[in-house]
């Protein structure tokens, strides 16, 4: 899927040194399921890109910020980063984004025993948000990209990346290119 630039940022630029060792740590984090301790680092990290004007970024770091925070249990956190996520991409004009994020953000809560903020979330959001199908990418299909990217250790989801061509890919959260089969 395309987030069409320069609506809504363009590509987004590698992310450098400290930053990008920063996202590592949380990614690596992530994965050890140290989920409570990788929460503030994508939080810091989507603040850093809204800072710089860069809200495709920020909104994938707020997803993974709530997605952590709602496996560490923490609702409240988790709440702050969803909304932080659908507000920017209705901010944007992207509706149907929007609503895909709230779906997913919705299961995560659920599937955490977070239903009483689910609840919240899908009250404060859905008259807000169309039931858009999703949009399909032009042209040919893309090729198949690595399950996670070589430089900040993120997963790596092919709905999420900026297809440059067919074989190349920006990974969505350092901006470092990924080469499909
Ligand atoms: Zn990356």
């Amino acid at each position: 899927m395309r987030w069409g630039p320069p609506l809504f940022g363009g590509r987004p630029r590698p992310l450098r040194g400290g930053l990008l060792a920063v996202l590592h740590e949380a990614n690596q984090l992530f994965n050890a399921g140290r989920y409570q301790e990788a929460g503030p680092l994508f939080a810091r990290l989507a603040q850093e890109a809204e800072a710089h004007h860069m809200p495709r970024r920020a909104v994938q770091l707020h997803l993974r910020a709530a997605e952590s925070f709602g496996l560490a249990g923490n609702g409240q956190t988790t709440l702050v980063h969803a909304r932080a996520t659908l507000d920017t991409m209705l901010a944007h004009g992207r509706t149907g984004q929007a609503s895909q994020a709230l779906e997913r953000l919705l299961a995560a809560l659920r599937r955490n025993n977070l239903a009483a903020e689910a609840d919240t979330l899908q009250r404060e959001y859905q008259g807000r948000l169309s039931v858009a199908a999703p949009m399909e990418p032009a042209g040919q299909p893309p090729g198949r990209l690595p399950a996670q990217c070589p430089q900040c250790a993120a997963p790596v989801r092919s709905d999420e990346v900026e297809w440059i061509d067919s074989h190349n890919a920006a990974c969505a959260y350092c901006g470092s290119i990924l080469q499909a089969e």
